[in-house]
């Protein structure tokens, strides 16, 4: 049974790869730079648990595994503002995202800020690319 459920998990991770990369090769690059420090993913089971000064380097991923609800991430432009994306996809708008191997996130679409600093920037495979 215990193989069966490893074997499962191994052929569901492999689809889920195959989807990803497909993802990944659709969407060209439309950045004007790269930032070259990586982030991170936080796992967090509830926004209460998010730290009062967000690490600048890290995407936190809101919500129980497989439910997931919210990313929050410091504006990478550095102003400090919180930006907190919704995931669910019953709700508009809302993101899809995904963490490779090394731990880096991945956001989609770009996140475009409408007020403050106007940010608009993807994160990819952890680093920040900035739209001109
Ligand atoms: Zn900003």
């Amino acid at each position: 049974m215990i193989k069966f459920l490893t074997r499962l998990g191994a052929v569901f991770g492999s689809i889920w790869n195959a989807i990803w990369s497909v993802k990944e090769d659709a969407r060209p690059p439309a950045a004007s730079k790269v930032a070259s420090s990586a982030y991170t993913t936080a796992f967090l089971e509830d926004d209460l648990n998010l730290p009062k000064n967000l690490n600048q380097k890290v995407v936190y991923i809101i919500g129980v595994k497989g439910n997931e609800w919210l990313a929050v991430l410091s504006c990478p432009c550095g102003c400090g503002s919180k930006i907190q994306l919704n995931l669910l996809k019953e709700e508009k708008p809302f993101w899809t995202w995904g963490v490779n191997e090394r731990g880096a996130p991945t956001l989609s679409p770009s996140v475009w800020r409408t007020v403050g600093c106007k940010s608009h920037f993807f994160v990819r495979a952890g680093a920040i690319q900035w739209c001109s």
